[in-house]
């Protein structure tokens, strides 16, 4: 975790900031751990930032995209289609369409109708689609926080389907694509899951190019949790992908890369108390970093790990940390143990990388965006300034 006290004077809060050190040293611990055919994705939509993709760009293989949206960001950072992997169950035609004009390296098919409608925009354009199938495994692997198979979901064609494919003209399968889930924090777990993938594509049989592993690299958010043991997860993954050697393997990371790198910085307004408790009250909040609110999915509310920048050595309390908006949603931290802040000094919450700025509803209740910031060799730069509401007419 980078001390951000001596750039504080340069930040403008509420604001993001990226530390480039620790995406390096993230990215030397995955390859140097994992052989030549794996190839390393970052997932777009993690955190689209122009100047972070541009400065990914020769730091990864390919990208996962989600949308035309990240694939027009992508390009603009100078990233070829040919190195995309472009996936997600409600794909307009329009997007089919981009992927297929451009030559993107994999369209994901995500059922029967959705190999279909490929089939036909690609005859319909003249060109090759270069699709991998998407599955959703029937083996269900438990410890993952975020289930995408293993049960009826939107994502994937359900494994038992995979028998009845039609003939196929302007459409090639050229790979497998399997996300099982996410924000998994045990090595073991992620392992089994790997070797489900490439007993699947064994199964399958038919030559393939491409075997899209997903990734599910989990990111140790809250007190009290043990980091993944990412090379422990490289290790088995590199004993597998050497029985493919002439098979690109994708390994597509989002959080486990960039969540750690970033952290969200606000300023008290006002401490309250109400009923015995102390409410710290920021200027920022869930519609900034949702993520660490937990409005993302999570069930019982723990808190990220949070700590007070310029107030480092005053006297500990308990605290709920709140946003500025006009919902209890809008609750960063219960019961936090905290050194005693007061109006002005800025709190720091940690892992906020990931599923922060990109996932937030930045526009609820009208304030400016946050800030976004990267510090690269000793030197701050803002990445993208804040904005206000009447800039997005
Ligand atoms: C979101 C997504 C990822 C990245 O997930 P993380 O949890 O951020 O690692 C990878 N692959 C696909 C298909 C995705 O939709």
């Amino acid at each position: 975790m980078t001390d951000w006290r001596e750039y504080l004077h340069l930040l403008q809060t509420p604001c993001y900031v990226y530390a480039w050190a620790e995406i390096l040293a993230r990215l030397k611990l995955l390859k140097d751990n994992l052989p030549e055919n794996v190839h390393l994705y970052y997932a777009v939509k993690a955190n689209s930032n122009l100047h972070l993709l541009k400065a990914l760009k020769d730091k990864v293989d390919g990208l996962d995209i989600s949308s035309d949206g990240e694939f027009e960001q992508a390009v603009l950072a100078g990233y070829a289609p040919q190195t995309f992997s472009f996936a997600g169950p409600g794909k307009t035609d329009a997007e089919i369409e981009l992927a297929i004009n451009s030559g993107c390296g994999s369209l994901s098919a995500e059922s029967l109708d959705d190999l279909a409608r490929i089939e036909n925009i690609a005859q319909k354009l003249g060109k090759t689609a270069y699709v991998s199938l998407r599955v959703n495994p029937a083996d269900l692997v438990e410890k993952f926080a975020l289930k995408m198979g293993g049960k009826p979901t939107q994502f994937g064609f359900d494994e038992e389907d995979l028998a009845g494919l039609p003939k196929l003209k302007q459409a090639q399968i050229i790979g497998l694509h399997v996300y099982a889930g996410t924000q998994c924090l045990d090595a073991a777990a992620l392992t089994e899951n790997l070797q489900n993938i490439f007993k699947l594509a064994k199964k399958i049989g038919a030559p393939l190019r491409q075997i899209n592993v997903g990734g599910g690299f989990g990111v140790d958010y809250h007190i009290g949790q043990e980091p993944l043991d990412a090379v422990a997860v490289c290790q088995a993954l590199r004993k597998e992908a050497q029985k493919w050697p002439q098979t690109k393997i994708v390994l597509e990371l989002g959080r486990y890369l960039i969540a750690p790198a970033g952290e969200y910085l606000c300023r008290v307004i006002n401490i309250k108390k109400s009923r015995g408790k102390t409410f710290v009250i920021v200027d920022g909040g869930m519609h900034q970093n949702i993520s660490a609110a937990g409005n993302l999915g999570q069930i019982i509310k723990k808190n990220y790990k949070i700590r007070n920048l310029t107030n480092p050595e005053s006297e500990k309390c308990k605290v709920e940390l709140v946003g500025c908006l006009c919902t209890p949603l809008d609750t960063l931290a219960v019961n936090l143990e905290l050194p005693a802040p007061r109006p002005g000094d800025v709190l720091c919450v940690a892992n906020s990388g990931a599923y922060g700025y990109t996932a937030s509803p930045l526009l609820f209740l009208g304030h400016p965006t946050p800030s976004e910031y990267l510090l690269q060799d000793g030197k701050i730069t803002l990445i993208r300034r804040g904005r206000r509401l009447v800039e997005f007419n």
